[in-house]
């Protein structure tokens, strides 16, 4: 039978961040037990805390997506004070300047291009294109491999990984993390048909363009105002406007729930119809 949303234990990976401690407050709302999981302790235990006052019940824990020790030690905290893991939301993630190009389009001059900081994908630095690709695609494997083994035999369990617009058609300047993106999406489908035998549910979100401290600098000037880049996503989106994190909570919500329950390995693109948009 399946259980109520306070029987059910959520863990949130990148939780003290912007979008997915949103969602762990969300979850903390509608009854579930919460594990605010992130690098930094802090963040976690500040989020667990705003969802405890809520009436909620939450912890935060510190963890690192790219260690198993770590995440081994934290399944180990969660499952003493929650309980099993039922719900995953593999949300950390992100960029690095070391795999972004300074410009969009490549032209011949740009190698004559001095200026500190300039960077030409002949430029690009593995390192920061090894660092993307692990903290998005190892990041939500290794979590995986770590809490889908408390899944096994319980019904109503799900994943839920965070991908983004990039991964449909890529962004100019983040090849890295566009790549890893769309590794994340592929990585979905795979993991939802390899566990759908055991009922174990796998799907992803693919927000558009949320205003948050990864890329607010990118998007707009000290000002405020929006950059020559964030008017072109805007442009690009037919709503018109930024996501708002709390625009991701009811496709979480219901992706996590038992309305949900034949559904997997999609990729739900929560982006204002910026992927539906050709731009004429
Ligand atoms: P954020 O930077 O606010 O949150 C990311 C969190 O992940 C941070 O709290 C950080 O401490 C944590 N983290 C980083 N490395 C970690 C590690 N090794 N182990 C554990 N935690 C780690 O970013 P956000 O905008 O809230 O993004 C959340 C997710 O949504 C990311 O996967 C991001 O790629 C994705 N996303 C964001 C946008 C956007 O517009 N902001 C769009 C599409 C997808």
């Amino acid at each position: 039978m399946e259980k109520n949303n306070k029987d059910k234990v959520v863990v949130l990976t990148g939780a003290g961040g912007v979008l997915c401690g949103e969602l762990a407050k969300a979850y903390g709302a509608e009854g579930y037990k919460v594990a605010v999981v992130d690098l930094k302790k802090e963040a976690a235990v500040q989020i667990a805390e705003q969802i405890n006052k809520a009436g909620g019940k939450a912890i935060g824990v510190v963890a690192n997506v790219l260690e198993q020790k770590s995440l081994e030690t934290c399944k180990k905290e969660i499952n003493e004070k929650l309980g099993p893991c039922d719900i995953l939301v593999n949300g950390a993630g992100g960029n690095h300047p070391l795999g972004t190009t300074s410009n969009p389009f490549f032209k011949a001059e740009d190698l004559e291009n001095t200026a500190e900081g300039f960077k030409t994908f002949f430029d690009l630095d593995v390192e920061g294109i090894k660092f993307v690709f692990n903290l998005n695609f190892i990041g939500t494997l290794l979590p995986t491999q770590v809490f889908a083994k408390d899944m096994i035999g319980r019904p109503g369990c799900s994943i839920l990984n965070i991908s983004s617009m990039n991964a449909f058609t890529p962004l100019t300047k983040i090849p890295a993390y566009s790549g890893a993106k769309a590794a994340v999406s592929n990585f979905t489908q795979w993991l939802a048909v390899h566990f759908a035998k055991e009922g174990i549910r796998v799907n992803a979100l693919a927000p558009g363009f949320f205003l948050t401290e990864q890329n607010r600098t990118l998007l707009t000037d000290e000002n405020g105002d929006l950059t020559a880049r964030g008017n072109t996503i805007i442009a690009q989106t037919p709503m018109g406007r930024f996501g708002k994190p709390e625009d991701l909570i009811s496709t979480t919500l219901w992706l996590s729930g038992e309305g949900a329950s034949f559904i997997t390995g999609i990729v739900v693109p929560i982006d204002g119809g910026f992927s539906a948009f050709s731009g004429v």
